[in-house]
């Protein structure tokens, strides 16, 4: 199936009819045609959004939340649709899909056509000089959303969303791994009754189109999820643009687990925690770091536990881990687990490619469990971002801690015990941007999103995706 790009609420094909392969990841296979959209079809998407802005900055909150809501319900109608293009096209279960990405991407919508309407600035009377101060919030303009392959629709439209419903009008680029569920959000966004213009989807390389958003001198922001590289490269283009900027970027999260912890619940999450989405979430915990009283046990129970998983055709609601994204990220993942030995680590299970029934072309890889004694090697200082997670055991609570905060990202982490004081301690010196005790990938879609150190700059979720979406204005008045 060929996808066109949604420019002023019409499919159309990119200007110079160029095109790339999009691949089913379960089966290896090509399945369809997408634009390879050039600097052209960025500024046909610009100039859609430029058109539409000065209207939509106007239209009512009520009217936006009207729409945005109406988007929600439309794309939970379609949830079995939308699952099943997600599923083929990124290679998760179609059971994950249908219960976490797609009802996500809904509650996006929902959540900021809620946000919008409670949304307010501030106002200061100068006390003693007869003055008071209000602050606008105005929408910026067109801005920039550019997101990643591994929660596809999830993730374009927690950007999409708040900078629609603060007013601005959107040029988006999902990534060209994974673009058919930003494709069908078009037709849904038509039917919602968003005007024309509003949202503008190109798709196409990172390189190319991606670059020509960052580089077009009238997209006054940028809002980015993807990869630390990326994202540095991004900075250095908008940078001396003045451009706003969002950069939510990798991760290497660790997951302590003290023995005061409650095991059972503990355990089982871990190993969602570890290998959900086949691992590629960004706030996978992939360093285990756990109480050297308990590691033995948890190493068996663990090793257990994952072996129960089934790797196997997304499509079937029995399949626990699915297809990786694409060859080319397989078999960078597997090249992490190639160097395991060299580096001093041992593989405890997994490893392996599996060839799945049917499916032999696929991507599929064993979930895998790697012991390693040194926090320096790169298994645990580089994203691997596949169903790859290391062990190490520690001593005492500074030794967890230092364990945790070295290394050069700082997304999130995850600390597993019943002791407050511990937790308060934790909570306070671990350098992520999330902290998750005894839960993990619990989300409130109102709290702070983001990282710290190379994970990135800024936070979204809640008012502060609207803040960054909107420029504040002061506004004294002199009485
Ligand atoms: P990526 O950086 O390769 O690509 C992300 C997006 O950026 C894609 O749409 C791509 O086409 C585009 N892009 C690439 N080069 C560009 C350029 N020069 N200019 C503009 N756009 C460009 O990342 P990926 O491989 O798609 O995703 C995986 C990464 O995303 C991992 O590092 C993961 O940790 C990170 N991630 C972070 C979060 C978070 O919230 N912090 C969430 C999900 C994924």
């Amino acid at each position: 199936m060929n996808i066109k790009n949604y420019i002023n609420g019409q499919y159309l094909p990119p200007v110079f009819d160029k095109w790339l392969d999009n691949y089913n990841p379960s089966i290896g296979e090509i399945y369809g045609q997408i634009p390879n959209s050039s600097e052209e079809d960025v500024e046909k998407a610009y100039q859609a959004a430029a058109d539409v802005f000065p209207k939509w900055s106007n239209t009512t909150l009520e009217e936006r939340a009207i729409i945005l809501s109406k988007i929600a319900s439309l794309i939970l109608e379609k949830l079995d649709v939308l699952a099943a293009a997600e599923s083929k096209d990124n290679g998760k279960p179609i059971s994950l899909a249908k219960a976490v990405d797609i009802p996500r991407a809904a509650s996006n919508f929902q959540f900021f056509a809620n946000a919008i309407t409670q949304f307010s600035s501030e106002a200061h009377e100068s006390v003693g000089l007869n003055a008071v101060n209000f602050t606008l919030r105005q929408p910026l303009g067109v801005v920039g959303c550019i997101s990643p392959w591994n929660l596809p629709l999830y993730l374009f439209t927690w950007k999409i969303a708040p900078a629609i419903a603060a007013g601005n009008c959107v040029v988006a680029k999902p990534s060209e791994v994974t673009p058919m569920t930003a494709f069908l959000l078009g037709e849904i966004c038509t039917i919602a009754g968003l005007p024309k213009g509003v949202l503008n989807i190109v798709h196409g390389l990172g390189t190319t189109t991606g670059q020509a958003i960052v580089e077009h001198p009238n997209i006054k922001a940028i809002s980015f999820t993807g990869g630390t590289k990326t994202g540095a490269h991004i900075a250095k283009v908008a940078a001396p643009m003045f451009k706003k900027l969002s950069l939510e970027l990798g991760g290497k999260n660790p997951n302590i687990i003290f023995a005061d912890c409650n095991y059972e619940k503990m355990l089982a999450t871990t190993v969602r925690s570890s290998f959900a989405n086949q691992g590629q979430i960004c706030l996978c915990g992939s360093r285990i770091l756990v109480e050297e009283s308990i590691y033995e046990k948890f190493k068996t129970d663990f090793i257990q536990k994952v072996s129960e998983l089934k790797v196997g055709n997304p499509s079937e609601n029995t399949t626990d881990i699915g297809a990786l994204v694409s060859k080319q990220h397989l078999e960078k993942v597997k090249s992490y687990i190639d160097i395991a030995e060299s580096e001093g680590g041992k593989i405890l299970f997994g490893g392996n490619k599996v060839e799945v029934f049917n499916c032999e072309n696929g991507y599929y890889l064993q979930p895998t469990i790697i012991e390693v004694q040194d926090n320096n090697c790169r298994l645990n200082q580089e994203e691997i971002f596949g169903p790859v997670v290391t062990l190490m055991s520690f001593k005492t609570d500074k030794e967890a801690l230092t364990l945790a905060n070295d290394v050069k990202y700082g997304l999130s982490s995850t600390l597993w015990t019943n002791n407050l004081n511990r937790t308060m301690q934790f909570s306070k010196q671990l350098q992520t941007g999330i902290v998750w005790v005894n839960t993990w990938m619990l989300r409130d879609l109102r709290t702070p999103f983001g990282g710290t150190k190379e994970s990135g700059v800024g936070r979204e979720g809640g008012f502060e995706a609207l803040r960054f979406f909107t420029e504040p204005k002061n506004i004294c008045i002199k009485y």
